[in-house]
């Protein structure tokens, strides 16, 4: 028996309609030769040239249409010229995370070998080490929560950082169960560092209180505590000390980013916004306006961001075949990648978008 699972899908601006094409084209490959479940794409207008032309970011059917998907993959939204009246972009991506409540952002940085990193992989390798770490993000509150509502005086402008008990209770609940099944899978020791600056803002001791009271309810997992800022050191010097990290929203933003750069760049890193009933997969980059139009972006945080939604689904339903379909198509990225003749020039290489992505299609 097949199972129909409908996937929303917002093609974005820039480079996103670019990568999503090839996206949905493999999804659908995949779920045309299954047996077992059957993927139906619903396109949804929403973003920064939806904006221009009609002056709304995500329409309310968008939204509604998004809420009743089984998943949603999403490219990237937003152009830097295309803003509100205050001067901030539009943002759908955000406005959905707080929409479906999507408190926990997951970013995966996994470096294999003969990926092109600026770490000194060498030495890594000659240790031994491994560098498969995911940083969770909430993604609801924290420095965002006044996101679009900040004072602005003359003189001067505030936002307001807010923690809740009831999201953090959740998030670090994710974060313990994620470093669970990571273990269970062979991929880290089981262990959550949780980012904060509790050694300045009380805020952040709250968070770190909420943490420890979590971690208590997993004894046989790890958890230990760093300071973003010492964290920011050590993901360069040190990156395969992390199994799962957990943090706030604007660390994590910023975080996430010198994720993707040890990955040797935004191309390849992926993401999931997951909540308890709902989950949106998008790429952690941008529209790149700079490159739109030409067919050279790389298409592999947006494929790896297809395969965590198929292992997500995968959770939702008992249907093994999307699982393993999730890994089929994230080893056929990374197969891909290792073999690095057919990857894009922001990576190292010269294929275009087309081009790579079919790669990715021959080796799965
Ligand atoms: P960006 O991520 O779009 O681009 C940063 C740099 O990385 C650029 O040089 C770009 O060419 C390169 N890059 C990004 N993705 C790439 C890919 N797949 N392949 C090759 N190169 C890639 O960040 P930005 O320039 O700061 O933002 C551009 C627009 O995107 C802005 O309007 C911003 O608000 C928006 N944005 C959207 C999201 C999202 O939808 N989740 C995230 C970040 C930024």
């Amino acid at each position: 028996m097949s199972t129909l699972l409908t996937v929303a899908v917002f093609d974005g601006d820039g480079i996103g309609p670019e990568i999503m094409a090839p996206t949905v084209a493999i999804l659908d490959q995949l779920q045309q030769r299954s047996e077992h479940y059957a993927l139906e794409f619903e396109h949804l207008p929403a973003g920064a040239k939806h904006f221009a032309a009609t002056g709304e970011s995500l329409p309310a059917q968008s939204l509604e249409s998004a809420r009743s998907a089984d998943a949603v993959l999403l490219s990237a939204m937003g152009l830097p010229d295309v803003r509100y009246k205050d001067g901030t972009e539009i943002s759908p991506q955000i406005e959905l995370r707080k929409a479906m409540n999507l408190f926990a952002g997951v970013r995966p940085v996994r470096i294999i070998h003969g990926q092109n990193t600026p770490l000194a992989l060498t030495d890594l390798h000659a240790k031994n080490q491994v560098i498969d770490f995911v940083l969770i993000r909430e993604s609801t509150e924290g420095l965002f929560h006044t996101q679009g509502v900040g004072e602005v005086t003359e003189d001067y402008a505030t936002e307001t950082l807010k923690i809740t008990k009831h999201t953090s209770e959740k998030l670090f609940r994710f974060a313990f169960n994620l470093a669970e099944q990571r273990r269970a899978n062979g991929r880290g020791p089981g262990k959550v560092t949780c980012v904060d600056k509790a050694n300045v803002f009380r805020a952040f001791a709250f968070f770190r209180k909420l943490f420890d009271q979590e971690a208590k309810q997993h004894p046989q997992l790890k958890s230990d505590h760093a300071y973003v800022d010492a964290t920011a050191l050590w993901m360069v010097q040190k990156p395969w000390i992390f199994d799962v990290m957990v943090t706030e929203n604007m660390f994590g933003d910023i975080l996430s980013d010198l994720g993707a750069g040890l990955m040797g760049g935004l191309g390849l890193a992926p993401s999931a916004d997951i909540g308890e009933h709902h989950a949106v997969f998008q790429p952690c980059h941008g529209s790149a306006p700079d490159i739109a139009g030409k067919n050279i972006a790389n298409p592999f945080a947006m494929l790896l961001s297809a395969a965590m939604m198929l292992e997500w689904l995968a959770e939702q339903h008992p249907i093994s075949a999307l699982r393993e379909d999730g890994q089929r198509l994230s080893n056929a990225v990374y197969k891909t990648l290792s073999e690095g003749t057919t990857i894009t020039s922001d990576i190292g290489g010269k294929a275009s978008t087309t081009q790579a992505a079919d790669a990715v299609w021959k080796n799965l």
